[in-house]
């Protein structure tokens, strides 16, 4: 019988839930629903100094906005201390691992040492082989040792990796003997993730790149403690134009799905996006537009790319642009409305008006809070007539007798349709021999504060007969 195939993702409530840890949740949802498999969420939150439940908070709502579902969890590493003590301790029995009891300056002096040889800096395992005497006189000294796991030397970890092909790091290269346990009890990373991934019968590990020689520590582990080694599949990292590793430390918000929450971008544009980054389909590698739940049954890692994805706003731009077209503008509305009534006085508008204003504007946007400033000119008419283009269209030749006609024509127009608004403007045009920009931009100044945006008739429409006289005698008032 096939092994139940079970993944997790594994994040650090160190931060905000990162881009990489999202496209990461993004390959093994799609590989567990694939192979009906079961997707973890487990939190690994023992550095007690750095996690927040802030950043817990957030993480757990970033997966829920991007509606990525777990089938298990989320388990807390916080709550299963005992379980990686007690293997720490098995460890030590059967001398797998041993106590160090290297201060901070005899490891700082070490690495010094080291750097001036001009060698690898690593721990030189010397407390490997600690005789019970020394021990006991480190104890007697009141030294608190940390837990080392003893790493075969010189050897060669190889695993087949789904990603990457197959992979090769000597024990050698791994910085000496690892700490899997504080002086504290507290385990660190490598140790509590390999306690974790056996016990819950982890089949797939699928992670960053960044995590290759973590992964050969990892191997002689699983073996010590007597769990199969799992599949390994190591995903790109997202590096940045400037071939920069993405980081909230050096570029800011833009690492992180705080960001594209906030500002309104649609969590399946942002989810295609970060799985087109570095997977194409097996029978239709040119198409970009996909959504997770029609991608599921092509799901292969093997067409993950190996080289690093490129972070690129204007192609996110792009992806959510197309969503949001897909949507029906009372969808629009509503995702955008705690956007709208932070900025706006929707209540100056009935709710149709307000529908009709989103749709003059919705096919321009990248993302849903562009919309409010878009439409302001509806709800305020401060906006500076006496400065740049503005001044430009209202000081030009015939301004003046445009927007006095505008006035004059008022009581006739019908306010209810924007072709016969419009159809009023031209023909204040054909009496004045006007048309073009000489003919609309004084009026669309007037009205709206610039020479640019949506249809004339539409905003002649949706402000009204009153708004639209308030704002013509403002722009004469302007004039003379
Ligand atoms: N907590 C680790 C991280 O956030 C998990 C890495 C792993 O998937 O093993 O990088």
């Amino acid at each position: 019988m096939q092994k139940e195939i079970r993944v997790r993702i594994a994040p650090s409530p160190t931060g905000s839930l990162h881009l990489g840890t999202v496209r990461t949740s993004l390959y093994n949802y799609l590989f567990a629903k694939k192979n009906k498999g079961k997707f973890i969420l487990r939190i690994e939150d023992t550095d007690q100094e750095r996690n927040k439940d802030e950043y817990t908070k957030g993480i757990l709502d970033g997966f829920n906005w991007l509606n990525i579902k777990f089938d298990e969890g989320p388990y807390y590493q916080s709550e299963r201390m005992d379980l990686y003590r007690k293997l720490a301790q098995k460890l030590m029995d059967e001398g797998k691992a041993y106590c160090c009891f290297c201060t901070q300056e005899e490891l700082d002096e070490l690495r010094k040492i080291q750097r001036a040889a001009k060698v690898p800096e690593k721990y030189d395992n010397r407390h490997r082989n600690l005789t019970e005497d020394q021990k006991n006189k480190f104890l007697a000294e009141g030294k608190k040792p940390v837990t080392r796991f003893k790493l075969p030397d010189h050897v060669d970890i190889k695993w087949n990796d789904e990603i990457r092909g197959s992979v090769c790091v000597n024990t050698n290269d791994l910085g000496g003997d690892p700490v899997i346990m504080r002086a504290d009890g507290v385990p660190l990373y490598n140790f509590a993730v390999v306690v974790d991934d056996g016990d819950m019968k982890i089949s797939h590990v699928i992670r960053g790149d960044d995590h290759l020689h973590n992964t050969a520590k990892q191997i002689p582990i699983f073996e010590a403690l007597g769990y199969p080694v799992p599949i390994f599949a190591h995903a790109p990292l997202i590096f940045t134009h400037d071939r920069e590793k993405l980081s909230k430390r050096k570029h800011g918000d833009i690492a992180n799905i705080d960001k594209y929450q906030r500002e309104g971008y649609l969590p399946e544009a942002l989810a295609n996006y970060l799985v087109h980054m570095s997977w194409t389909q097996p029978d239709n590698p040119e198409a970009e537009i996909f959504k997770l739940d029609e991608v599921i049954e092509k799901f292969e890692l093997g067409r993950i790319s190996k080289s690093s994805a490129v972070y690129d706003l204007p192609k996110l731009h792009w992806f959510n642009n197309h969503y949001l077209k897909e949507k029906s503008i009372e969808e629009i509305y509503n995702l955008s409305k705690h956007f709208l009534e932070t900025d706006l006085d929707l209540s100056m508008y009935p709710k149709d008006q307000l529908l009709k204003m989103i749709d003059l504007v919705r096919a321009g946007i990248n993302k849903l809070d562009e919309i409010p400033g878009l439409i302001k000119f509806f709800f305020d008419d401060k906006f500076n007539l006496n400065e740049g283009e503005n001044q430009k269209a209202l000081n030009s030749e015939n301004a003046k007798k445009i927007l006095d006609k505008v006035l004059k024509t008022l009581d006739s127009m019908n306010f209810k349709d924007s072709h016969d608004c419009k159809k009023t403007i031209d023909e204040i045009g054909k009496e004045l021999g006007l048309k073009g920009k000489d003919l609309y931009w004084p009026v669309r100044v007037a009205l709206s504060g610039s020479n640019k945006g949506p249809d004339l008739g539409l905003i002649i429409s949706l402000l009204g007969k009153d708004k639209v006289k308030v704002r013509v005698e403002r722009a004469l008032a302007v004039l003379v």
